[in-house]
């Protein structure tokens, strides 16, 4: 089994605006979610822990077009967009963190000021699997911060796409020489 008991799997950002039909939708986004619940349900099985992050912004976020950032309006917290994919299976127990909340900081890291290492370390955690949204984007900056924070860090590509091809690419790369295990296959 892929999974042990002091391992975390981290779904980064599985939202229906990162998905078809969503505002800043990915493509492939949806074809990774069968993956995702098949990973959580192998996670479980073997006791280890499942967390989620979302992204979670209040109206008129400094990260959207309106305001001069990068993105359209998407996630804004308690939206429809905001929500986990209909098909996502989160276990109850899931560690459920949200990011983005402050109107003037955009965080992409699922890892920075969410509190989730030290969770993950009280639990014993010593490995990290990240998939989800977008691999360029949130699972990057998510990977490199686990890996500074001392877990073994794995990314999970096949559970996981980029924004643009070429920005996952580069991803791939930084993530690796930061030392981070990045699997091709699941
Ligand atoms: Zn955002």
């Amino acid at each position: 089994m892929r999974f042990r008991q002091d391992d975390a799997l981290i779904v980064v950002e599985v939202q229906r605006d990162f998905c078809a039909g969503g505002a800043l939708a990915i493509v492939g986004a949806d074809e990774i979610v069968p993956t995702i619940n098949q990973l959580i349900g192998e996670a479980t099985a073997e006791g280890a822990t499942v967390a989620a992050s979302r992204d979670w912004h209040p109206k008129g976020h400094v990260s959207f077009e309106a305001r001069g950032g990068p993105w359209p309006e998407h996630c804004v917290a308690g939206s429809e967009g905001a929500r986990f994919h209909e098909q996502l299976r989160l276990p109850e127990d899931a560690l459920v963190v949200s990011k983005g909340a402050d109107p003037e900081m955009d965080q992409y890291s699922a890892f920075e000021g969410t509190g989730l290492i030290d969770l993950l370390r009280r639990r014993g955690t010593q490995r990290v699997f990240i998939c989800g949204l977008a691999l360029d984007v949130c699972v990057r900056a998510s990977a490199l911060d686990a890996a500074r924070a001392g877990f073994e860090t794995h990314v999970l590509l096949s559970a996981t796409r980029p924004v643009t091809q070429a920005g996952g690419e580069a991803a791939i790369c930084e993530m690796t020489c930061a030392g981070v295990i990045v699997e091709q296959e699941v």
